[in-house]
């Protein structure tokens, strides 16, 4: 029996089955980690330099850090960018706690990982806003 139920972003239906996954954008990944890359090349004090001739953050510099790429969660038929390459899992294999865990265990091994919002996915279960829900108990 399914814990969760994945929510379609675009008809805010749950996505059973095989109809649909959530997903991130490879190509959104791929920015993010090329602008946290130079985000960290342009805040990061050279070594050796002494730290009171180094750069301050500013708080407009923080401002700037890029922002997490969303997980989205879609049918196949209502996906608005179909031909995007992505990073996708399959609704009927997210849909236990257990599972859940071993997503989470895997991705973790991903270095972009922490650039997304999972975090906001693992938050939202119980919120009940948007992708991941818990399945109604009958
Ligand atoms: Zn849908």
């Amino acid at each position: 029996m399914a814990d969760l139920h994945l929510i379609c972003d675009t008809c805010r239906k749950p996505i059973d089955g095989a109809t649909g996954y959530l997903w991130v954008d490879n190509s959104q990944i791929n920015a993010v980690v090329k602008a946290v890359a130079e985000w960290n090349r342009a805040h990061t004090i050279p070594e050796g330099e002494p730290l009171a001739g180094g750069r301050m953050c500013s708080a407009t510099d923080l401002f700037s850090y890029p922002e997490a790429v969303q997980w989205q969660a879609h049918h196949h038929a209502c996906d608005p960018s179909q031909d995007a390459s992505a990073y996708s899992i399959q609704a009927d294999r997210i849909s236990t706690w257990r599972e859940l865990l071993d997503w989470t265990a895997h991705l973790m091994e991903k270095e972009w990982l922490t650039h997304t919002d999972w975090d906001d996915v693992l938050r939202g279960i119980h919120g009940g806003q948007s992708r991941l829900v818990l399945a109604a108990t009958n």
